[in-house]
């Protein structure tokens, strides 16, 4: 736990008790705050009592005696309206920061060298931020491993000299944090997302923009038009901004041809790394994660080699075009985390001879944009609420079967995919849509497809 001491011997109010607000609650307290915690939600309060951490009814508390309200990011600061303890604060006249604020606050504090990448973005996020702390780990270096990707950032380990932090930032957290100041700031990329949260594009894009902005050096993917201007308005011509792209050349960061990575500087490139072979970052999407990664770790003094070997050794994310099995010939992919058209279109753009389980809750858009990819897929096996939407849509197109249920669903492709005589078939779990149908989330949906897929019998994990 990293102890926040910047509010010593003073008195804050906490709202929101999930995983990162019980360990905000935790680390004020050990540091010497007064917590003054509350949640909506009675099973959130009860857990956090368990772990005791003062519970006060802060609709009916005395907001004068309080110095900051630490907001968890999943309550609306801003849209579609500011949350209640929002008003009480701003009505109160003190600070609304969150849990990557304090943690902030207490880098500062700390006299140690502890570098710290913060990675944004629309897309991609989980991916970069695990392949950074993976390529940190095989090069013998402490990587810690946090943020809106699991971990709270203040339940990380302490500050020690060396010890490198890797936290990935929703939009949430950035706009909780405004002393963020990481020594790498990666933005990934920008797509229309979460906008009934932020408001606005305009806003969106600022929060994105704060973040890159608050780096010592910002690493910026150049490959839409939105992070593009953002890398421009950003440039000082003094080498803060590197750009990244997999789709074209750069003249200062590192960009993908393929599978292969190029580093560039002052115009000139190196061929760096080669994914090709490295299952568990195929397709462009993941090139520019790599790439991302490559560049944030170049700033951080890591030799090309060492990354380049850290890359051929990443083991991937569970539910993120996974490799869950093969028999004989026959790849299985659990794309699980793919729950839009949107996702689901990387994966569908990665292989080609798909067997493509797809259905549940549909978004909605639906499927109508992934046309442009039907031809890579020999047959689609439907399931879910979705599966006539789905259906209705693949047509004359695209085979397709009535699968119903995903047990079924990988009967059928299995068998198909077995007696294709062409190339390498995949059955791939990447549904286009929410698992709230039939299965509690996408990690069950996944897990659940792992297991089915481990018991067909033969199969070489
Ligand atoms: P995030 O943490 O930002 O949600 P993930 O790394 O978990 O991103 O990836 C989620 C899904 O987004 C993946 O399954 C893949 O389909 C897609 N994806 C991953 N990286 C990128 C990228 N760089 N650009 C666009 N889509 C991506």
């Amino acid at each position: 736990m990293i102890e926040v001491t910047s509010f010593a011997g003073r008195s804050v109010a906490l709202f929101g008790l999930g995983g990162s607000g019980l360990a905000t609650a935790r680390a004020l307290m050990a540091g010497g705050a007064t917590v003054s915690a509350w949640d909506d939600a009675s099973r959130s309060r009860e857990k956090a009592a368990v772990a005791g951490i003062p519970l006060v009814d802060l609709a009916s508390a005395d907001w004068s005696v309080f110095d900051a309200l630490i907001l968890a990011p999943g309550v609306p600061l801003t849209h579609p309206e500011p949350h209640w303890t929002v008003r009480a604060a701003n009505d109160a006249n003190i600070e609304i920061i969150g849990d990557l604020e304090l943690f902030a606050r207490e880098r500062r504090l700390r006299p140690v060298d502890c570098p710290f990448i913060a990675v944004t973005g629309t897309n991609g996020k989980s991916t970069t931020v695990s392949l950074i702390a993976h390529i940190l780990k095989h090069a013998g270096r402490d990587a810690q491993l946090g943020g809106n990707i699991g971990t709270p950032v203040l339940a990380l380990d302490p500050f020690a000299p060396g010890r490198t932090y890797v936290v990935e930032c929703s939009s949430f957290q950035i706009d909780l944090a405004p002393g963020l100041a990481p020594d790498v700031a990666v933005l990934m990329n920008i797509a229309p997302d979460h906008l009934d949260r932020h408001g606005s594009m305009d806003n969106y894009v600022a929060i994105k923009t704060r973040l890159a902005a608050a780096g010592r050096s910002a690493v910026i993917g150049v490959d839409d038009a939105i992070s593009a201007g953002i890398a421009d308005q950003l440039d000082d011509g003094l080498g803060r901004v590197h750009r990244v792209s997999a789709t074209h050349p750069v003249e200062d960061g590192v960009h993908a041809v393929g599978t292969e990575l190029y580093e560039v500087s002052k115009g000139s490139a190196v061929k760096v790394a080669d994914l090709a072979g490295v299952d568990t970052l195929r397709g462009a999407h993941n090139a520019q994660n790599a790439a991302a990664a490559f560049a944030a770790l170049r700033l951080l003094g890591l030799d090309a080699e060492t990354i380049a070997a850290g890359l051929a050794t990443f083991p991937g994310l569970p539910h993120r075009m996974e490799i869950v099995g093969r028999l004989g010939r026959v790849l299985f992919v659990n794309d699980s985390k793919a729950t839009n058209a949107d996702a689901a279109q990387r994966a569908l753009g990665s292989f080609d001879r798909i067997y493509w389980i797809a259905g549940g809750r549909a978004k909605t858009d639906g499927i109508d944009n992934l046309t442009d990819w039907f031809p890579r897929i020999v047959h689609a096996y439907l399931i879910g609420e979705a599966a006539e939407r789905f259906a209705a849509t693949l047509g004359d197109a695209v085979p397709h079967t009535m699968s119903r249920t995903l047990e079924a669903a990988l009967g059928e492709a299995t068998r198909a995919a077995m007696a294709d005589p062409h190339g390498e078939p995949v059955v791939l779990l990447s549904p286009a849509c929410a698992s709230f149908d039939q299965y509690s989330s996408f990690e069950h949906r996944g897990n659940v497809f792992r297991e089915a897929v481990a018991a067909l019998g033969d199969v070489v994990a």
